[in-house]
């Protein structure tokens, strides 16, 4: 039997991170090690993720095997219970294949680290103008705004007028059919990369109807992706999808995910919730095969104890050690 233990970890926001769900200052996940891989489990309350429920989870799961056995190893994790749990073992997994045999995972992956899209960074809800310094003063080349709440275009105005960042916003779900189809339209007028989540999860024929509309800006669906069966069901109705490990349950499950998206002419985004670099890191080693990245997370943390993804600018640096490459910081 592989030796599984884990650990909660309470992560401190850098700045008070408001979204269309509500706001938090601190995040509450669990690192998993399977043996001597890692792996990270977040709590993302809006999908029902406590690490309450994600230690329900991982006590019910037991692995035996040789390491090097992924796809055995894998086929035990318990399907049911939380996804979040399933994704941190299924990394550690990941994570324990690559040091054993001493090769980073995109290489393992066959996949070329150059490929990986520049990442986006997310600014918060908060007064257009503090959104706008916090945008001026980040620097980065493209921009997720949070959005959803009541002073949309002033937050993307004020952001517009301090940046030629390429800018996304990200309404979490928070608009109606008919907010989405007032607003989008006057958004675009700052020159929008994108429009994600404009409506509740689970309101696929109003994604359609929306899309049909030609707003201006590509849709992609975030909250309503979780299974290869959400993307079929959103074939159509979107222009792409936003895939996070947490969500999907793991790296394997994303990879067929990814490219189920592509048999069906979607756009792919990897994305990451409010995580360590162990969950960032795993993520950005599936980057290469995505279009867009969204994998700011551990630039959000102001007490990240591990290191592995770097950063230069937008760019994504992937580590070149075994496995996720990630190391518990001195
Ligand atoms: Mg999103």
């Amino acid at each position: 039997m592989l030796t599984i233990t884990w650990e909660p970890m309470t992560l401190q926001l850098k700045t008070i991170f408001r979204i269309a769900h509500g706001a938090s200052a601190q995040r509450r996940n669990v690192i998993v090690r399977v043996e001597e891989g890692l792996g990270e489990a977040a709590g993302v309350a809006y999908h029902g993720e406590t690490p309450e429920r994600i230690i329900d989870y991982l006590q019910t799961v037991q692995i035996a095997g040789d390491p090097l056995h992924l796809v055995d190893l894998l086929a035990q994790l318990p399907q049911t219970g939380s996804r979040a749990g399933r994704a941190a073992v299924d990394m550690a997994l990941h994570d324990l294949w690559g040091k054993r045999l001493g090769q980073p995972l995109y290489r393992l992956l066959g996949l070329n680290p150059a490929q990986a899209p520049p990442t986006s960074f997310t600014i918060a809800m908060d007064d257009p103008q503090a959104m706008a310094r916090r945008a001026a003063a980040a620097g980065m080349p493209i921009i997720k705004i949070k959005v959803g709440g009541e002073n949309d275009e002033a937050m993307v105005r004020a952001i517009r007028e301090a940046t030629d960042a390429r800018l996304q916003v990200d309404a979490n779900g928070g608009w109606t059919r008919e907010q989405a189809a007032a607003i989008i339209p006057r958004l675009t007028e700052y020159d929008l990369q994108m429009v994600e989540q404009p409506l509740p999860a689970g309101d696929i024929e109003g994604l359609r109807w929306l899309r049909a509309q030609n707003l201006g800006a590509p849709i992609f669906a975030d909250e309503a992706i979780k299974t290869p069966a959400d993307i079929l069901a959103h074939a159509g109705a979107v222009d792409g999808v936003v895939i996070k490990l947490a969500k999907s349950g793991g790296i394997r499950p994303a990879l067929t995910m990814i490219a189920l998206a592509r048999t069906l002419d979607m756009q792919v985004m990897i994305g990451c919730m409010v995580e360590t670099a162990v969950a960032v890191t795993a993520a950005a080693h599936l980057a290469p095969l995505c279009d867009y990245a969204d994998l700011d997370g551990p630039m959000l943390i102001a007490n990240d104890p591990f290191s592995g993804l770097r950063y230069d600018g937008a760019r994504l640096l992937l580590p070149d050690r075994p496995g996720l490459g990630v190391e518990l910081n001195n």
